[in-house]
């Protein structure tokens, strides 16, 4: 019978659908795995932004990866509480963000709170004299901005 760490080294090929080069390990959305039998499996993960599209693609990712390692019954349970924060994002994510040109977050929700005050850098040239042109990019949770330097546009995953 496979083992929790099995499942959790099988979950490193699930990928994140909006950010390819993040698999759900590095956004730290697996809660918790529980072998039920040899065929049977749960995995319990909290959805990085609620009504976010891709998480139906996650939890179905989810299952056709462990469906392919030979279980018959795979069950995707979805805790809300506590809500997922960047904070739970893997240092080696974030660094997989920026070598794909989206700025990571870049403080921690707790230590400290306060957006506003943070400076974003730029993912292409690290240059801090960047501008924001909006608060939504390519997608809700990341937001668009502008380096001054390098004059890339790029987004920025944000805070939360
Ligand atoms: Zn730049």
């Amino acid at each position: 019978m496979k083992s929790t760490e099995d499942i959790l080294t099988i979950l490193e090929n699930v990928c994140d659908p909006e950010v390819p080069v993040l698999t759900i390990q590095d956004l730290g959305i697996v809660r918790d795995v529980r072998v039920i039998s040899e065929k049977e499996v749960e995995v319990i993960i909290t959805p990085t932004y609620s009504g976010c599209p891709a998480m139906n693609t996650i939890s179905m990712n989810i299952k056709f990866e462990l469906l392919a390692h030979g279980f018959e019954q795979v069950i995707v349970t979805e805790i809300l509480s506590p809500a997922w924060t960047t904070d739970w994002m893997r240092e080696s994510g974030k660094q997989k963000l920026k070598a794909y040109g989206i700025t990571p977050p870049q403080y921690n929700t707790v230590a400290n709170p306060r957006e506003s005050e943070a400076v974003i850098p730029c993912p292409v040239c690290n240059s801090t004299h960047t501008t924001l042109l909006s608060q939504f990019g390519s997608t809700a949770c990341k937001a668009l901005y502008k380096c001054k330097d390098c004059l890339e546009p790029f987004d920025y995953f944000k805070c939360h």
